[in-house]
């Protein structure tokens, strides 16, 4: 059943900022080889779904529960991604002083020793998980480029690339594709069904066409509420949907 293979689920999310309540009651089940876009109208709490699931924004009721059973609104947020759970956020979070591979390595090594880190120097060879990531990535000829001097698809794809050598078994992204050419967006829609094969993906997501194009799964929000979850086919199906979409 699909209860079985849920690698998250988040239950009965309440979050509120101040007296105002942004999220009310939301479910949202995350499975094995997902590539789920999440979408509403702006306001709709998406981007604060991905805050609690990540321990960046406590809720105030519900939970979020990994396969193992561990709560992760107990935990801090490095707690979580030590957990599993990877976040990227709009802007870059990349050392741009430093090359693709440097950037890479840091990445790698704060996985398994945050304090050698620390001390980043000149690094020789890459693991086989370093290379295997820069090719997914499309990296492969820019490893000695600075991150500085990449362009602005390439920095994302760093950092997707970072994320991915913390072998998260989820991977959170906020409109993974913007800013980018139409180019970039499907070579970025293609590396996230890459990554799906291995990974859960949840993708916030405004551009309707490249939801279209790369959802397997879609979970549409209103007002801090679940309005409908589905394919994209059933959900453009939906009048609730059109509805909230067209503003009537
Ligand atoms: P979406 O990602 O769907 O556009 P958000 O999750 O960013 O929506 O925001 C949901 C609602 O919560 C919005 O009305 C937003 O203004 C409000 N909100 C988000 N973060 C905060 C915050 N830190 N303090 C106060 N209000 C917030």
């Amino acid at each position: 059943s699909t209860e079985e293979s849920a690698v998250l689920v988040a239950e009965d999310i309440t979050v509120a900022f101040g007296g105002f309540v942004a999220v009310k009651g939301m479910n949202l089940k995350l499975h094995e080889h997902d590539l789920h876009f999440l979408i509403g109208p702006n306001g709709a709490g998406k981007t604060t779904m991905l805050d609690v699931i990540c321990g960046k924004t406590k809720p105030m009721s519900g939970s979020v529960k990994m396969a193992d059973g561990t709560e992760l609104t107990r935990l801090k947020e490095h707690q979580i991604v030590r957990k599993g759970v990877g976040r990227k956020f709009q802007a870059p979070s990349i050392f741009a002083g430093l090359t693709v591979q440097e950037n890479l390595t840091l990445a790698a090594e704060t996985r398994r020793s945050p304090l050698q880190a620390i001390g980043i120097r000149r690094y020789g060879k890459m693991s086989a998980a370093m290379e295997h990531v820069t090719l997914q990535i499309g990296l492969q000829d820019r490893v000695d480029a600075r991150a500085g001097a990449l362009s602005h698809g390439e920095k994302q794809w760093l950092e997707i690339g970072m994320l991915l050598l913390q072998e998260p078994r989820v991977l959170l992204l906020d409109e993974p594709a913007a800013g980018m050419t139409d180019e970039e967006t499907h070579k970025t829609g293609r590396l996230l069904q890459e990554i799906a094969r291995e990974r859960s993906v949840v993708v916030v997501e405004h551009d309707m066409e490249f939801v279209r194009e790369f959802a397997a799964k879609v979970t549409v929000m209103h007002e801090g509420k679940l309005l409908k979850e589905g394919t994209m086919a059933e959900v453009q199906a939906d009048p609730k949907v059109a509805e909230v979409y067209l503003g009537k």
